[in-house]
């Protein structure tokens, strides 16, 4: 007879998204599983880029260090010539560091790093990933999801009140469901290769014949790996040979050059893309996260980024409806990220047209800072602000001082899977305090000492005004101290009671 397990939440598949929500939920103290059928971790490099906004949710999950000091920043583009002269680009603008906006620049760690680093986290919180488990099949009901996984010891039962569908693109809990996944097949195939190389150096990602899809080639030192990533589009029927001789040739084919040898293959993919995003991201207990729910041509390297963002909206959600919210703040998860999904899909598509003409720029668009969920509803803008920060709007950070005397940031504040309430020199006597709802006072007086403006820059709070804010760093309501009372039904409903 099969197994049978109880738990709250089934998350299945451990990319990123599947590990984002894992650890959401793991540091929120909900009982999970995280299964993936690959017996051991995936081996390729894929989405390489960590864009600024998720450097910030990598902050607030405490791994956002180790990123940084296991990966880079991006080198230089160097854009070779017919001749074989090159010249040397920024990948993006530089962009310096504002208060308000602390990550500026694209990080780069193959993707194959970062989930190593994400399972960390996970390992110190007490869980980790169940390899060699499948999700075979499920059904659900009106009190939750009956799930078939097939593991190393054989069938098992799973019992979840919620299953998270962070199965890839091909995800089969997205065609279980029924749910379309319309778009287009963009009509580029491309290989991408994990290879050790000699003949280049590591200072530059060298790229050959921009704009002639053809012959483009890009090659890449992945930071933190002694490896280089080979990016080509190719014909779309042509056979392809990602072998170590397969390569080498096809780098002396495109470049003219005898002395780019690769050494070894460590992963290599050959692959169409597409831009396709599901009709929907909830069908009754089950959600759709990451690439299940959209996929991205890898121009503007958003694919990886809005898949970790998904799954931290996702899993904070889930938990506050695990302690009996109710329904709506399930339902804001597709209010919320399926617009952000689609601008996505415009952009990476804008992207790869732009290569395809050899003029592609990154620019502020890629980092997804400005991202925010002024229509959810989840907004609650109690009296109409003319000015300063509003309700969907990122929460940004700033430094200021203790009351004790100490440098701090917001971003400290807000670390953590709590919510915080900022209150400009208000007085809220009829405040009760809440489990999961830290309240600072910002003032001369206050526990937080505004003294180089820094929160007025980006707040623009007037005396007695308050902002709200989520634990996935977004503004829930901006009110008057006088309103708080009104705040009660609010704070009620996103599970703060
Ligand atoms: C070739 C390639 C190049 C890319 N380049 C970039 C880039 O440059 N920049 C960028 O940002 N993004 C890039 N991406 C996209 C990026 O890799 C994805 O957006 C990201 O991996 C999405 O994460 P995910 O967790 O949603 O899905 P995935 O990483 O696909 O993870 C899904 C997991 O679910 C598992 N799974 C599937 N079905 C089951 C089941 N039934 N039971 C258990 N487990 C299951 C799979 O084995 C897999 O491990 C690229 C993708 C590819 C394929």
């Amino acid at each position: 007879m099969a197994r049978h397990t109880t738990i709250d939440v089934l998350v299945c598949g451990a990319g990123a998204a599947g590990l984002t929500v894992a650890i959401e939920l793991a540091r929120r103290g909900v009982s999970f599983r995280l299964i993936e059928k690959l017996e051991t971790p995936f081996p390729g490099s894929r989405g390489k880029g960590i864009q600024p906004r998720t450097q910030e949710v990598f902050e607030d999950l405490g791994i956002l260090d180790r990123v940084m000091a296991a990966g880079g920043l991006y080198p230089p583009q160097r854009v070779y010539r017919e001749d074989g002269s090159h010249v040397d680009s920024d990948m993006a603008g530089r962009i310096e560091p504002t208060p308000a906006e602390p990550y500026h620049l694209p990080l780069m760690l193959p993707q194959f790093l970062t989930e190593r680093i994400l399972r960390e986290r996970l390992g110190e919180l007490g869980h980790r990933v169940a390899f060699g488990c499948e999700l075979l099949d499920f059904e659900q009901d009106l009190d939750g999801v009956t799930a078939c996984v097939a593991g190393p010891a054989g069938e098992e039962t799973v019992s979840a009140r919620y299953l998270v569908g962070a199965d890839g693109g091909r995800s089969s809990i997205r065609k279980a469901l029924g749910v379309d996944f319309p778009g287009k097949t963009l009509g580029v195939r491309a290989i991408v290769a994990d290879v050790e190389l000699a003949g280049l150096d590591r200072d530059a990602w060298h790229q050959f014949n921009q704009g002639d899809m053809a012959r483009m080639l890009a090659i890449c030192p992945l930071a933190g790996t002694s490896l280089f990533q080979i990016q080509a589009p190719v014909a779309l029927e042509a056979p392809t040979d990602l072998s170590v001789e397969g390569l080498t040739a096809l780098a002396a084919a495109r470049t003219g050059r005898t002395d780019i040898l690769v050494r070894s293959v460590s992963w290599a993919s050959d692959y169409r893309m597409n831009a396709r995003l599901a009709d929907r991201y909830r069908v009754g207990r089950v959600f759709l996260a990451g690439d299940a729910a959209h996929a991205h041509p890898p121009t503007g390297g958003q694919g990886l980024n809005t898949s970790v963002q998904d799954a931290y909206n996702l899993g904070w959600k889930l938990a506050a409806a695990l302690k009996g919210t109710g329904e709506h703040l399930l339902d804001s998860y597709e209010a919320e990220r399926r617009p952000v999904a689609e601008a996505v899909l415009g952009l990476s598509t804008r992207l790869l047209d732009a290569q395809q003409q050899g003029g592609m720029r990154r620019g502020r668009e890629v980092h997804q800072l400005d991202t925010g969920y002024p229509d959810s509803p989840l907004a609650r803008e109690l009296r109409a602000r003319t000015g300063g920060i509003r309700a969907g709007d990122r929460a940004p950070d700033a430094p200021f001082q203790g009351a004790a005397g100490q440098p701090s940031r917001l971003f400290q504040l807000f670390r953590g899977p709590h919510w915080v309430l900022l209150a400009q020199e208000a007085s809220l006597p009829e405040f009760k305090p809440r489990a999961g709802l830290h309240v600072h006072h910002v003032g001369p007086k206050g526990d937080v000492v505004d003294v180089a403006g820094h929160i007025q820059a980006a707040y623009g709070l007037a005396r007695g005004e308050c902002v709200l804010v989520r634990p996935d760093g977004y503004v829930g309501a901006t009110f008057d101290a006088e309103q708080a009372a009104k705040l009660g039904a609010y704070l009620d409903s996103v599970g703060l009671q």
